[in-house]
């Protein structure tokens, strides 16, 4: 493992502490196999800043992918009121540390994630 050496798989930075993310759980509790320790088979490395907005970009696309279902009127994890909220509040979450960030990563920006919190207003709440 050639961890220390290398440089940051998101915004290429070199010289900081590297740590290999390992995210186990997806936000619905799903095992999150790619990155799982045991079978990952491509390691990324992600300075402090990346990997933080690494964790805020795999909710987002978890829950993007719901919402993908939920309006293509397939079963969703979001059919559940209270998955619904937990997504909604996770996703106005991430909109805020995104803006409160002082490391600018390519990993996800606050306005693609708004636009998301946007569909999911739209979408009808689940009875
Ligand atoms: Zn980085």
């Amino acid at each position: 493992m050639d961890s220390v050496v290398g440089s940051c798989n998101a915004c290429g930075a070199t010289g900081t502490a590297l740590m290999k993310l390992s995210l186990g759980k997806d936000f619905f509790g799903r095992t999150y196999d790619r990155l799982s320790p045991s079978t990952d088979q491509s390691p990324k490395w992600y300075c402090d800043g990346c990997s933080m907005q690494k964790n805020l970009q795999r909710d987002f696309r978890d829950i993007t992918a719901e919402i993908d279902k939920l309006e293509a009127g397939q079963t969703s994890q979001l059919s559940t009121p209270d998955e619904f909220q937990r997504a909604a509040l996770r996703l106005r979450e991430v909109v805020a540390l995104l803006d409160a960030a002082q490391h600018r990563s390519p990993l996800l920006a606050s306005s693609d994630v708004t636009r998301v919190l946007e569909r999911l207003n739209t979408v009808t709440v689940p009875a």
